[in-house]
């Protein structure tokens, strides 16, 4: 019998409408419950990675700016750490719910200042962080049983300084759990990634939130820097690169401030030859062009055992020529903009350094637009453990392909990182799945899924990752300090 060609379907363009997106045209600092101009009279612009048109303009703060977030946390700090905790858990829920209902601005936002496909902001970020405000708002009214025996009081007043590739989504898990517990806050956005943030500022204001418990300054590196070294903060919570956290951690060691770190990853995804492969090819798909790879947890490492490494290939290969690249607005577009021309550039030099090494760079056929910055979805074979393709986090659409032959020799190779965010294993045997998962060092692993979220279910990292928890009870502890009766 002839062989079937395969079906390769043809989609009508499904653009997202941005007249439910009401840009201004500048943006100030959002302190003491109102948008302020920036005393640094400095501004920049943030800009739609997938058409390089300019969004907005953006206020700078510096370290005089800083310093007045600060002050604004810290006189809101004794009101709203002694307000019951029903009343925090109120407004939590108020957040949560306006979040939902305002889902498709926000989402619409996010997808023009970011560059992620838009069913990824719709079905993904948005409905994620409106569900940890939800979570941490129930948990705001029953410290006492999450710390049993203890008394948990607020730490006081939180810098948080988050990256670009979740924006509002890296907020909503910074906030909630800072706020149900009776921290208030000085959150710094990324600089290519601002506008959401400044969103939520509006619906926070909405929602009641007391002047100064939530502050917004935006800004770069330097803002960042002046926020975590203020004398005035008691808790550092940072999301980003591992070697910018390294130098947070020095910023603050020996002043006494509380400090958690969400860094980097390098993840193994392992498939394993008795795994439903097509399932796996999915999940390997989605663990690494997901958010055009820009996943602190992507399975960036496909360990595939040997025995199916042909097969895996040629599925993973046919696969990526079906993945829509283009337009993020676009409802069908599997693949969106790379965040910023830096990250491009990034991507550009470590998918030729894997090329230089030896590495085999595969590509499927793609027509890129013109304007803005992309990536195809790309494949590095032939890579060994001593590549920089292996070693260094890319965090861009590239998956770099290794095997193996043994369940050993599978975890000696995942493990060989200096990262340990986490992991993913794909095998039809639950025995398997245990004995992986116990020697894998990683702070999630997915088993026969990958990139599952959940704000019930702690987050972080290992080694060079970080350390502290994001989401679930463990997320609470971050943000409280603990008594237990007698102590001073
Ligand atoms: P980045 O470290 O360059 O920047 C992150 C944030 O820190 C930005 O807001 C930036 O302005 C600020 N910043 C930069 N230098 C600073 C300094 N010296 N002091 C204080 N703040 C400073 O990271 P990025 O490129 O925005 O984000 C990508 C990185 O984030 C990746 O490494 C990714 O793995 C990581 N990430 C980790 C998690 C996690 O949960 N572990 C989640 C998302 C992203």
């Amino acid at each position: 019998m002839a062989e079937l060609e395969p079906v390769r379907l043809e989609y009508a363009p499904a653009p997202e409408s941005t007249d439910v997106v009401h840009l201004r045209d500048a943006y100030g600092l959002f302190v003491d419950g109102a948008f302020v101009a920036a005393r640094s009279g400095r501004v920049f612009t943030t800009v739609n990675p997938a058409t390089e048109e300019p969004l907005a303009s953006i206020a700078e703060a510096d370290a005089t700016d800083v310093d007045l977030a600060v002050a604004a946390a810290r006189r809101a700090a004794e009101g709203w750490a002694a307000r019951p905790g029903r009343e925090r858990a109120k407004l939590l829920y108020r957040v949560a719910r306006q979040l939902q209902e305002r889902a498709r601005e926000f989402a619409v936002l996010e997808t023009m200042d970011g560059g992620k496909p838009i069913k990824e902001s719709r079905d993904v970020d948005l409905p994620l962080a409106a569900a940890h405000f939800f979570y941490y708002a129930g948990w705001a009214d029953k410290l006492e049983y999450a710390f049993v025996g203890r008394t948990a009081s607020p730490l006081g007043v939180a810098a948080q300084v988050i990256p670009w590739n979740f924006p509002l989504l890296m907020a909503a898990w910074k906030l909630a759990p800072a706020l149900a517990t009776g921290n208030t806050v000085v959150l710094k956005p990324a600089e290519t990634t601002p506008l959401t943030a400044l969103l939520l500022a509006d619906v926070l204001a909405e929602a009641d939130l007391p002047p100064g418990v939530v502050n917004i300054v935006t800004g770069g590196p330097d803002t960042g820097a002046a926020l975590v070294a203020h004398p005035g903060v008691d808790k550092v919570a940072f999301t980003g690169s591992t070697e910018v956290g390294k130098q947070i951690q020095r910023a603050v060691a020996g002043t006494g401030k509380a400090l958690s770190l969400e860094l980097g990853g390098k993840a193994a995804n392992i498939v394993f030859e008795d795994a439903a492969l097509d399932q796996a090819v999915e999940g390997v798909v989605n663990g690494i062009y997901f958010n055009q790879g820009h996943v602190c947890c992507a399975g960036s490492r496909l360990l595939v055992q040997e025995s199916v490494a042909a097969v895996v290939l040629e599925k993973l290969k046919d696969r990526l020529s079906t993945l829509r690249v283009g337009d993020p607005l676009d409802k069908n577009t599997d693949v969106g903009a790379i965040n910023s021309r830096a990250q491009l550039d990034k991507i550009t030099e470590l998918v030729a350094a894997g090329a230089d090494e030896g590495g085999e760079v595969y590509q499927p056929p793609c027509e890129l637009p013109s304007r803005g910055y992309w990536f195809p979805p790309t494949i590095i074979t032939g890579v060994s453990q001593s590549h920089r393709v292996a070693r260094e986090e890319i965090f861009g659409p590239v998956l770099s392909v290794l095997t193996f032959r043994t369940a050993e020799e599978a975890v000696a190779k995942a493990n060989n990182t200096r990262y340990g965010l986490s992991a993913g294993v794909w095998t039809e045997k639950g025995s398997k799945i245990l004995w992986m998962t116990s020697r894998l060092k990683a702070g999630v692993v997915w088993a026969n899924t990958y990139n599952r979220f959940d704000p019930t279910s702690p987050f972080g990292g290992f080694k060079e990752s970080g350390f502290g928890r994001e989401g679930g009870v463990h997320g609470l502890a971050s943000y409280v300090r603990l008594r237990a009766p007698g102590d001073g």
